[in-house]
């Protein structure tokens, strides 16, 4: 298994993955949207609420805000010494109090932690106004997205196959699939269309060059042939900041290697059961 890299910021990532199958492809998305804990508000104690929304509204667009996690820090409350009670491992608490008019943002949250800050102070919660006032306290703990999405690290994780664009001698030049390419994937030269390597990841496998190509009469088959390369893929990653992107790609990764040890493991256990009743 190959990974290139061809971006790698805070939060986001571009990579290719090569040498996997469809299932090991769509596990490592899935365990890096699903699998990977984030710190989200669970519980809200509203002391004061006098605004047009009602109290379920208000806790569940606080449960959205992106908090800043530090896994080494915080525990999952089911995994956490204290057995899930609650203590400054698996939780840490907020608290809110504003008069209107104004608007109230997630920077009006003041953490405990300030480590555990939310992501962005210009997320709108509610607007107030005069003589409305909100207060409250909050507390956040870690989670997982397949428990909630309010705690998926990722806003957009994706795949697609590598590309394998190839265009035959049949090709006249005549340009039609050059124009109709939405991600100007290909380009004119020599009386031959050609493909432009470094945009080669951008194409969207759409395949529209091959229906411009038939449509200039070349015959039933186009002179441009998409097609996808088998166990090579395109991945975009996109992380809401509560995680950088590179430890999100990590912690899915351990996981995935986690569930494959306890699966052996357990194949083990049940192959050894196997072979002491044989003996019997
Ligand atoms: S498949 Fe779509 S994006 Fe890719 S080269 Fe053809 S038209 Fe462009
Ligand atoms: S549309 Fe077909 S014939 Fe025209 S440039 Fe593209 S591949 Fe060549
Ligand atoms: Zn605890």
């Amino acid at each position: 298994m190959d990974i290139v890299f061809s971006r790698l910021g805070d939060n986001e990532a571009r990579f290719v993955l090569e040498g996997v199958s469809d299932g090991f492809a769509n596990s490592f998305r899935r365990a890096m949207m699903s699998e990977v804990p984030t710190l989200a508000i669970e519980d809200v104690r509203i002391y004061d609420n006098t605004s047009v929304l009602f109290d379920e509204i208000l806790a569940s667009r606080l449960g959205l805000i992106p908090i800043r996690t530090d896994l080494s820090t915080y525990r999952l409350p089911s995994r956490c010494e204290c057995g899930g009670a609650g203590c400054p491992r698996c939780y840490t608490v907020y608290t809110l109090s504003v008069e209107g008019p104004c608007m109230v943002y997630s920077g009006d949250l003041v953490p405990r932690d300030p480590a555990a800050s939310p992501v962005h102070d210009r997320i709108p919660i509610l607007r107030l106004f005069e003589n409305q006032k909100l207060v409250l306290e909050a507390r956040a703990v870690l989670g997982k997205g397949k428990e909630h999405s309010k705690w998926q690290p990722t806003i957009a994780c994706g795949y697609k196959h590598y590309p394998v664009i190839t265009i035959d001698d049949r090709c006249d030049g005549c340009g039609m699939c050059v124009d109709e390419c939405p991600r100007g994937r290909l380009a004119n030269g020599k009386g031959k269309a050609r493909v432009i390597p470094e945009r080669l990841e951008l194409c969207l496998l759409c395949r529209l060059c091959e229906k411009a190509c038939k449509r200039g009469g070349i015959g039933s088959e186009p002179a441009i042939r998409v097609d996808e390369e088998r166990s090579r893929y395109i991945f975009n990653v996109e992380g809401d900041g509560s995680l950088p992107v590179r430890e999100i790609i990590k912690e899915a990764l351990l996981h995935l290697k986690e569930s494959t040890r306890s699966l052996l493991e357990s194949l083990d256990e049940i192959a050894g059961g196997t072979s002491d009743e044989e003996s019997e």
